[in-house]
């Protein structure tokens, strides 16, 4: 049988965990803070997005992420688009760690910016970043973010390091006859800096051919990295990427074409302008600024929320013949 939802009558929406229809417990909330971003890669954001105009304030981001704490959520994740090119995101981090019950404060980004912002965000009390670099090529780069530099993020990568964050991560989504020649040289340049780099399978968001993890990890024992499967990097708040022990450190693979972990999902998104997405393959949506703007309680929110996780889908169908028309851009949910 399935947990009973907390909307239904007489339970109180705001102290029951947080189920969705399937069971799943939310723990998890990823917050898109911008619906822009400053690179624009191929596989992410279509040519066309112009994104939506009117984004929470750090107030309101505020309000939703305390409701969510009120209801379990243990953890958030800032995102984007990118989310440091919004001027006031070190109020946000303040803020969001000030929201009693959260335990964790994290975000990923292109680290374009943090050169000059690693150090203020440590300070304001972010807990992890995962940073996503796909290639150490200038020219490879280019093909992936015409619109970035090389130079800026690996400096904003040292920057990170530099500013004591406890953990980093690296995220790279590999590409057939883009990047996938680096894996073995990514890995090298995060372990010489303490870094867990984890390769993403590519999802059908936008352009580019994906490479399955399994051919990766062949690849990478191949090339005479020796791997054990460990999940010991996962801490209390595990994710959906699996580890391997190498002797230079630990490689994650996030496998979300290959071995789906839909059954385990723990998350629950908010886009920039303030709609709930339960799902990152789904197009349902709950407009949450119009509750916050309307003057709507704590409970009231609650229940709207509840209501949303009531129709998450049990998967994505990223797998699935057109699935790529069917799903709203990356950038525009939050990855
Ligand atoms: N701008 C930030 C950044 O670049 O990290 C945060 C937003 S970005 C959407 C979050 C993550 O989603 C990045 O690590 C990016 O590589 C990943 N991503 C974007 N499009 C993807 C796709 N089609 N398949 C797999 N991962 C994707």
């Amino acid at each position: 049988m399935l947990p009973a939802l907390a909307h239904s009558p007489g339970a109180d929406p705001l102290r029951a965990p947080l189920f969705d229809a399937q069971g799943r417990l939310m723990t998890y909330l990823r917050m898109s803070v911008t619906d822009r971003c400053n690179f624009r890669c191929a596989y992410c954001s279509p040519a066309h997005w112009a994104g939506k105009k009117d984004h929470l304030s750090p107030a309101e981001l505020q309000r939703i992420a305390q409701v969510f704490a009120r209801m379990g959520v243990r953890r958030v994740r800032l995102t984007g688009g990118e989310p440091l090119i919004r001027p006031d995101i070190l109020e946000i981090v303040q803020r969001l760690r000030a929201v009693e019950g959260l335990e964790q404060v994290t975000m990923t980004t292109n680290a374009s910016r943090l050169q000059a912002l690693a150090a203020p965000l440590r300070a304001a009390g972010m807990d992890q970043l995962n940073i996503s670099l796909d290639t150490l090529s200038p020219e490879a780069f280019r093909r992936i973010s015409p619109m970035g530099e090389l130079a800026d993020v690996l400096a904003g990568i040292d920057a990170a390091v530099e500013a004591g964050f406890p953990q980093l991560k690296l995220n790279v989504v590999v590409m057939k006859g883009v990047n996938d020649g680096e894996v073995p040289a990514l890995v090298a340049y995060a372990h010489a800096r303490r870094i867990i780099p984890r390769f993403i399978e590519l999802m059908p968001f936008g352009q580019g051919e994906g490479i399955p993890t399994q051919a990766l990890i062949e690849r990478l024992m191949a090339s005479g990295m020796p791997m054990v499967a460990d999940d010991a990097p996962q801490g209390p708040h595990s994710g959906p990427a699996r580890y391997y022990r190498t002797p230079t450190g630990h490689v994650g693979f996030v496998s979300p074409m290959t071995q789906n972990f839909c059954s385990g999902c723990n998350r629950v998104r908010v886009a920039a302008n303030g709609d709930l997405r339960s799902c990152l393959g789904g197009r349902e949506q709950s407009p949450l600024h119009v509750l916050i703007r309307g003057g709507a309680t704590d409970e009231r929110l609650a229940v709207a929320i509840r209501g949303s996780l009531g129709l998450k889908p049990d998967g994505h169908r990223f797998t699935e013949a057109g699935a790529h028309d069917q799903l709203l851009p990356m950038m525009g949910i939050g990855g």
